[in-house]
């Protein structure tokens, strides 16, 4: 049976530091176990069940001193983590750092599944591991950011009730998805958490990178980094044939034209319209015959990315209104309706916000994703100018990359690579996406 590491493609290095890591965070609980136990009386053993029985023989076993000190974890240097007692290994707060689609988010989820195993190990097969990675654990909280950003009022509310005691009797987790989409304000609630943690509180940050564009000086300089690299595409492949079940022929056509993006490799796989979309963009190169065609390609590019962004929230956006009207109907006569009238204007203000906020990000990640695949063509015509001895990202338009780069010459892809490169860079900038695709198409027909 894999256990919960077994999905990080491709991450060898990494998983030995998070195994290490579990590993110094089950000896830290184990050492704990028994003055937490004695102090705290029947009253706080009956509440966590027999967790803590099960830790207080265990301790006994290994002989293990409650020395780990009365916040169990600490990175402090000289700390009791650091001289190679129990906790060596383990600390309060890490941020995943790698390219996107290098599976930030799996690592964290399988590393918080580690810490709440009933081996603590991360075997995979216990409630503690099954309930995490299920996204059920009460113990585990992920901040998955809709919109553009994470804010204030939401990360004082997760800094909050992640300070209370694990019900599990292990570790309250805290897994922030995109930290790098926090405010400054949110950013300063959770160094607040980080530099004063709870006893039994770890937060896993992911980010692209620990530039302090992404993550702040200060947050970085409390957390371990966890480095993800992007995975090879046979390490992709792999994965799609063993756990997806995917046909090994189109597992490595899908692995190579996602350019190690697992999630993006299995889409394409499965997905004929996410196909359709990645074809059409394709067809952006050989399309564009003059000004007219690339202001064409531009709008029909930036309404493909609405279209798709509009469907992926389009369920969810029904589901939440309807789940409102319900909660609002259920209290609307009697004394109290002025005032709850009031509170739902407000409420339906915010949830508006919220979805269009979602909208917009939604649309960002779909315009994003066509960019990436039409860059890996720019890619395939530049290495095929000068020769290099690398397999296409697109072996499905290898030949028209083959052609462009005879026409352009290296300089001529490597300055369209560039177009494309500096228009994703313009949008994450917040330039207006119609205004920097309009202008990268005229480059990408100008050269
Ligand atoms: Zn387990």
């Amino acid at each position: 049976m894999p256990d919960v590491f077994a999905d990080l493609v491709g991450q060898d290095e990494a998983v030995v530091v998070l195994r290490r890591a579990a590993d110094s965070a089950a000896a830290l609980l184990r050492a704990s176990a028994a003055p937490v136990t004695r102090v705290a009386g029947p009253a706080a053993g009956a509440a966590s069940g027999d967790s803590y029985d099960e830790l207080d023989a265990l301790a006994e076993e290994f002989d293990v001193e409650p020395a780990a000190g009365p916040t169990g974890v600490t990175a402090e240097p000289g700390g009791p983590a650091e001289a190679g007692g129990p906790g060596a290994g383990m600390t309060h707060a890490w941020i995943f750092t790698g390219p996107p689609g290098s599976g930030r988010s799996v690592a964290a989820r399988a590393f918080a599944a580690a810490l709440q195993c009933r081996h603590g190990t991360g075997c995979g097969e216990c409630p503690g591991c099954h309930t995490t990675l299920a996204g059920t654990h009460a113990d585990v909280r992920l901040v998955v950011p809709e919109g553009l950003s994470i804010g204030v009022g939401e990360m004082r509310a997760l800094v909050l009730r992640a300070a209370s005691t694990p019900s599990g009797g292990r570790w309250q987790v805290v897994i922030i998805s995109d930290a790098d989409r926090l405010t400054e304000a949110a950013g300063n609630a959770l160094l607040k958490a980080i530099e004063e943690p709870p006893p039994r509180t770890v937060f896993l940050l992911c980010a692209p990178s620990t530039h302090p564009d992404d993550v702040s000086v200060t947050i970085r300089s409390r957390c371990r980094i966890v480095a993800l690299r992007q995975p090879p595409a046979g390490a992709v492949a792999d994965v799609l044939v063993r756990r997806d079940g995917i046909a090994p022929d189109v597992a490595e056509w899908a692995a190579a034209a996602a350019q190690g993006h697992v999630g993006r490799a299995r889409r394409l796989a499965r997905d004929p319209e996410a196909r359709q979309r990645r074809d059409a963009v394709l067809a952006v190169p050989r399309r564009l015959t003059g000004v007219g065609a690339a202001f064409d390609a531009a709008s029909a590019l930036i309404e493909a990315a609405e279209a798709e962004a509009a469907a992926s929230v389009a369920e969810i956006d029904e589901a939440e209104r309807a789940a409102l009207q319900t909660a609002l109907g259920a209290g609307g006569t009697g004394r109290g309706a002025a005032g709850a009238m009031r509170g739902a204007a407000g409420q339906l203000k915010d949830l508006e916000k919220r979805q269009k906020s979602r909208a917009t990000r939604a649309q960002r990640d779909a315009l994003d994703r066509a960019l990436v695949d039409l860059a890996g063509f720019y890619r395939d015509a530049l290495a095929s100018a000068l020769r290099a001895p690398v397999a296409p990202v697109h072996s499905d338009t290898a030949a028209m990359a083959e052609a462009g780069a005879r026409k352009w010459d290296a300089d001529g892809a490597l300055r369209r690579l560039e177009a494309v490169l500096e228009c994703r860079a313009a949008i994450e900038a917040n330039v207006k996406p119609r205004i920097a695709v309009e202008a990268m198409m005229l480059s990408l027909w100008k050269g």
